[in-house]
């Protein structure tokens, strides 16, 4: 028995995602043409854009449908061309690679983004064009952020707020006209959805002097061009609604329980953010001594999935920055491992895991010390 415990890379789709995919396969028409059939796959996409828009608290008219997230964190940047660009040391690499002469605000060693070292930057630089990118919620690690207080005093300094909101949809709630938010990101894959597909959700104020990174036909009101993924936005609009309704307070009791069971174990762990305020499905342990590649690939046969740092950077073997940013040293940073649920696990489910998790340890500890 095995399990897919790497939900912040990718969720498993709901079924209801994939039976509206399936039916909407039949949709004939181009959305841009005029006629009947062209008519219907329009209509559909209004219905997905009104789904979206009501789960993050925002306008129909404000949702720009992409590619993903890494689009739709691209197209924001793009707004901040001329601008002065505020960000953390944390944000995922389709921020932080956008500027590279973005200034760096640090995180605490809770992993929560320095609110005083940000107002001190805004004050800093009030008198140019200011544009703020800070994460809801990070992904290696589920700490979330605090942006009420992060827009408070981003709209004091006049400052253009983006949000990178990929891993609070479906975990917390967030709202774009209560947070004030001018540019927010989300991506289907990480709710239940398809992946190839998410939005930027644009505020008002600013939409008519967004522009486009992909030019040619006027879809998405000028702002992305090329004939709309139909079937995806479909998807992406049922897991938007079905989000809403994700209770994770089984979820929590499970992570809370895995990670309790972990530390009787093997006392010598680190839960990296444990007294932060985190989302209810994500748990990032480090071990002493353990090379999490190792360890991901010793799970992986046993048929249990999680991922070393960040999954959308697995493949090349490099320390999560965000760890690094905590002020953990790189011992710590090197055997840490990310396991996310998908769903809650019974109590049987999570003892497995545990010992087998348990037995693997064991046999790396071993290994090294024979190679010592
Ligand atoms: N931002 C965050 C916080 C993410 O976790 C991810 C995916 N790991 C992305 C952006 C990129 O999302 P996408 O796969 O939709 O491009």
């Amino acid at each position: 028995m095995g399990l897919y415990l790497d939900y912040n890379a990718s969720a498993p789709m709901i079924q209801s995602s994939i039976d509206a995919m399936v039916g909407s396969m039949q949709i004939l028409g181009n959305p841009s043409s005029i006629h009947s059939s062209g008519r219907k796959a329009k209509s559909a996409i209004e219905d997905s854009r009104e789904l979206v828009a009501e789960t993050i608290g925002a306008l129909p008219q404000n949702i720009i449908f992409t590619s993903g997230a890494t689009e739709s964190n691209a197209l924001a940047f793009k707004y901040a061309d001329n601008m002065k660009v505020i960000t953390s040391a944390i944000e995922h690499d389709s921020v932080l690679k956008q500027k590279a002469d973005s200034i760096i605000i640090p995180v605490t060693k809770d992993g929560v983004v320095d609110i005083q070292c940000l107002e001190e930057c805004l004050y800093k630089n009030k008198d140019d064009k200011l544009f703020v990118s800070i994460m809801a919620v990070n992904n290696e690690t589920g700490i979330i952020q605090p942006i009420e207080e992060v827009s408070k005093i981003c709209h004091k300094y006049n400052a253009t707020l983006h949000v990178d909101a990929v891993q609070a949809i479906g975990r917390i709630k967030i709202s774009m006209q209560e947070l004030n938010i001018d540019l927010l990101t989300i991506s289907s894959h990480k709710i239940g959805g398809p992946k190839g597909i998410g939005c930027l959700a644009v505020s008002d104020r600013i939409y008519y002097s967004l522009s486009p990174i992909i030019l040619g036909g006027g879809q998405e009101r000028g702002i992305r061009a090329g004939t709309e993924a139909v079937s995806q936005i479909i998807g992406f609009g049922v897991a938007a609604k079905y989000s809403r309704e994700f209770n994770l307070l089984k979820t929590k009791k499970s992570r809370n329980d895995l990670e309790n069971n972990i530390l009787k174990l093997i006392p010598d762990i680190e839960i990296i953010g444990k007294n932060s305020p985190r989302v209810a499905n994500t748990s990032s342990i480090a071990f002493k001594n353990i090379l999490a590649e190792n360890l991901v690939i010793a799970l992986d046969i046993e048929g249990y999935e999680v991922s070393s740092g960040s999954a959308c950077s697995s493949g090349k073997v490099s320390e999560s920055h965000v760890l690094l940013a905590m002020g953990f040293d790189s011992s710590i940073v090197q055997g840490s491992i990310r396991i996310s649920l998908c769903r809650s696990l019974d109590e049987s489910e999570i003892l497995l895991f545990c010992n087998t998790l348990y037995k693997i340890i064991q046999k790396l500890l071993k290994k090294r010390k024979i190679k010592e």
